[in-house]
């Protein structure tokens, strides 16, 4: 009778049972149910080869029928029954047919998706033998593929063969084939052979194949890293070049920037390497003054002032466009560097700390309330000093155009200027914004001018006690002996007349 033990049944029931065992006289499976009782069974044990007892005589439903090892053999390291029985199933169905089918095989590839090395296929098998000692490794089946090289054959029934196996695997180098028959549990051992050969889940655990590709790709990947840190030192070198461009309109705006008081918004000595060709300040003050030029709820983000700038070609052309994996891959060698949008950021970033600029979430700024307000005052106070200073200079030059004729010269007005604010400890912006200074300046210059016409006129007047730095005295006295000694030659024509 054809026995229909299924896989399931050569492994011990959970109880720890054994229920199947081998029929010593044609080495197949026999169930419990099938054998006579006691010692004439005729079964070994799949495990260790010893004779079993068969128990099958009392009421099953009392206790359950098994086979037993003999107590006088006193068996307690026999584990492996159901294991080795699967085993030998499996080597006689591979043996049988003297091939099996193996799994396609990947590798990852550069990008890390599979790529292929191997299709499925079916491969021819010499020497199927079970187990042997092979190493300190003790594969299911081992056979020898037409190429000669061997092929270890893993049956994994519920546990996937464990990692510590496959390193010592790996280690020989030999193929090793893992395949789980788990799901085929209630199969019966004698329909197995599509299962084994086929169809059941495999793969290569080890492939000689596999290894080489990922040999190939993993000398590709260093091959291409090593071109990518080459051009990661080139552009970092090309970072660390100083600026080679000065643009005619920026520099007009830092020169603004910093008369309106700002030069703490800028780097102006600054030597830290750039993605920019101009210099730092120069594209600062170009953020200034989009954040000026930008109405809220109208918002000024790092990503449109780089666009800008790109379209200026204020970038090094070298680092326009460089993928955000080469700027990580800079950074990881230079810490110092940074994609012109970090040092666009970085400054906004840094007007935001000031309290100049705002953030709106999604790293987009624009110029706070406050500052707009302090920078209209600002430019409203430069406005008056600007006026009043075209006022006093108006004076000023008057006076030097009366002086003119007779050789004399004032200082340099704008020195003459500083000279009268370092007088009350101001700044000059600050004396030119001070209505009291400035008209006190004006009247002082009006009477200088009035003196001075009238003494060119021969008729005698004070200058003020404060020349403010002047030099008018021997001017004046000069104008006034010229006016005389015109007059005396006058009366010195008359008297000859007279006389002659
Ligand atoms: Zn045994």
């Amino acid at each position: 009778m054809a026995t229909k033990a299924t896989i399931a049944d050569l492994f011990p029931d959970h109880t720890g049972m054994i229920l199947v065992a081998k029929d010593v006289s044609d080495g197949l499976p026999r169930r419990i149910t099938e054998v006579a009782n006691g010692g004439d069974c005729g079964c070994v044990c799949f495990g260790c080869g010893r004779r079993l007892i068969a128990r099958n005589r009392f009421d099953p439903t009392a206790r359950a029928h098994s086979f037993a090892h003999r107590p006088e053999d006193n068996v307690v390291d026999c584990v492996s029954s159901g294991e080795t029985a699967l085993h030998m199933r499996a080597k006689e169905i591979i043996a049988k047919h003297c091939r099996v089918t193996l799994p396609a095989t990947t590798t990852p590839g550069l990008d890390g998706k599979p790529v292929e090395v191997s299709p499925e296929r079916s491969i021819q098998l010499t020497d199927v033998h079970l187990e042997t000692a092979a190493g300190e490794v003790f594969p299911d089946v081992i056979a020898t593929m037409s190429d000669g090289r061997r092929l270890f054959i893993e049956i994994a029934n519920t546990h996937p063969c464990p990692p510590e196996k496959i390193e010592k695997l790996d280690a020989m180098g030999v193929e090793v084939l893992e395949i789980t028959v788990s799901s085929y549990q209630r199969h019966p051992l004698d329909e197995l052979d599509d299962i084994i050969l086929d169809t059941a889940p495999r793969k290569l655990i080890h492939s000689a194949e596999v290894k080489v590709k990922a040999a190939e790709i993993a000398e590709e990947r260093r091959r291409i890293e090593e071109k990518e840190r080459q051009e990661a030192e080139r552009l970092i070198a090309v970072y660390r070049e100083p600026p080679s461009a000065r643009h005619r309109k920026a520099a007009e705006l830092v020169e603004e920037m910093s008369l309106w008081g700002f030069d703490e918004f800028m780097d102006a000595d600054d030597t830290r390497p750039s993605a920019f060709i101009v210099p730092r300040r120069q594209w600062q003050a170009a953020v200034f003054y989009r954040f000026m030029d930008t109405q809220y709820p109208a918002t000024v983000s790092p990503i449109d002032m780089v666009d800008r700038f790109r379209e200026r070609k204020w970038e090094k052309p070298d680092l326009v466009f460089m993928k955000t994996e080469m700027s990580r891959k800079i950074a990881a060698l230079a810490e110092d560097f940074k994609s012109a949008y970090d040092e666009v950021l970085a400054y906004m970033r840094r007007l935001e700390k000031a309290e100049v600029v705002y953030q709106k979430p999604g790293k987009t700024f624009y110029m706070t309330h406050d500052f707009k307000k302090k920078l209209k005052a600002t430019l409203e106070t430069l406005e008056v000093a600007d006026a009043n200073r075209e006022v006093i200079k108006g004076v000023y030059r008057h006076i030097e155009e009366l002086l003119k004729p007779r050789g004399a010269r004032l200082p340099d007005f704008d020195g003459w200027l500083k000279q009268q604010a370092d007088r009350h400890d101001l700044a000059v912006e600050e004396f030119l914004t001070d209505d009291d200074l400035v008209c006190g300046a004006e009247e002082n210059l009006k009477e200088m001018n009035r003196v001075i016409d009238k003494r060119a006129a021969g008729e005698w007047d004070e200058l003020p006690d404060d020349l403010m730095g002047l030099p008018l005295v021997d001017l004046v006295n000069g104008l006034m002996q010229a006016w005389h000694n015109a007059e005396e030659s006058v009366g010195d024509g008359w008297r000859a007349k007279i006389e002659n």
